[in-house]
Formats: structure tokens, sequence, C-alpha cells
């Protein structure tokens, strides 16, 4: 769904709800598709995962989060929650259903040795061995990334740990 109508029907969702002093955003969540801040009256979708949603699966986001919104911090997905989320006409499950599309993950581990791939969505901070082919830690078996399918080789605290794991053994 396009972002500007999702922004657009979140507002118009909220003031019905009465949450018109509540702020709605984007973030960059992955792996979660909406969030609810009591604290700072924010609720937000994933952009990335808006991208990739229909329109009827994105208002049961918002439902979903305005429902938490609604009973209050400290409820999660409690019964009283879930009354909530029904009188709304919210989705009563809290996860997503499993068939959505998944977003692809940018990190791409390979296994030297036996080629198993280990996904993941941020940079890697620590250095990693294949764990299909083995399940001790194996030098000969670290794992090769890409980055959005281009050889990339992780900074920072991965790459000294890397440099270290690389000297000879005395
Ligand atoms: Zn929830
Ligand atoms: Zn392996």
């Amino acid at each position: 769904m396009n972002r500007e109508e999702a922004r657009r029907q979140a507002r118009v969702i909220m003031d019905a709800a009465g949450l018109s002093d509540w702020t709605f955003r984007f973030d960059h969540a992955k792996r979660r598709a909406g969030s609810c801040t009591h604290a700072r009256k924010t609720i937000t979708l994933s952009g990335p995962l808006v991208d990739l949603y229909d329109e009827a699966t994105v208002r049961g986001v918002i439902l979903h989060e305005i429902a938490h919104a609604m009973v209050g911090p400290h409820h999660h997905h409690d019964a009283e929650w879930k009354r909530m989320a029904r009188a709304l006409g919210a989705p009563d499950d809290a996860r997503l259903p499993a068939q959505l599309p998944e977003p692809e993950a940018p990190w791409v581990g390979t296994c030297p040795v036996c080629g198993a791939t280990k996904k993941l969505f941020r940079q890697p901070k620590r250095v990693v061995a294949c764990g299909s082919c083995t399940h001790s830690f194996d030098r000969r078996r670290i794992l090769t990334w890409t980055k959005d399918g281009v050889p990339t080789q992780p900074g920072g605290a991965y790459a000294r740990e890397l440099a270290s794991l690389r000297r000879p053994l005395p």
C-alpha cells in the first residue's frame, strides 16, 4: 500500500477513535508491523512493511495499535485488549498472518564449506561460523557476507574480531 495513503487512513481512523492528540509516524521496523507508545502518545507503522501489505492488512495493523492506545499501557494482548480489538474490528491475532510477504534481509552469510546461508536484517556484530556442517567454531567455516547481493565484509567490531581470529595460532 502507498505510504501516504496509509498515513491518511491512520490519521482518519485515529481521529475517529478519539486519538486526535496522538501522533502518527512511520518507523523502519521489519519484524513488527506497528507500535504504540503510550508515554509519547505515538502510533507507528513500519514503512517497509506497509509497502508490502495491501490496504486491508494495513488497516488491521492500524486498528491493532489503536486498540493498544485505547486500553492503556500494561495490557499487551490480554483479554481486555482483545475485547477492544474486536470492538474496533481489528484482527484478534497479535501476530501477522504467516503468508504475508517477508521483506528481504539485506545481509546474507554463506558457509564456504557447505554453502548453508544465514540471513540478517542488520550487519553482523560477531564473527559467525557455520552451524549446519559443524557444531564447533571452525575458522574454515566462517561465513562470508553479501549485502544486497554484493560481497561485503562487515566493519567495526566484526572486522576487529575477524582480524584477531585470522592471526596464526601460537
Ligand atoms: Zn500488539
Ligand atoms: Zn557449513
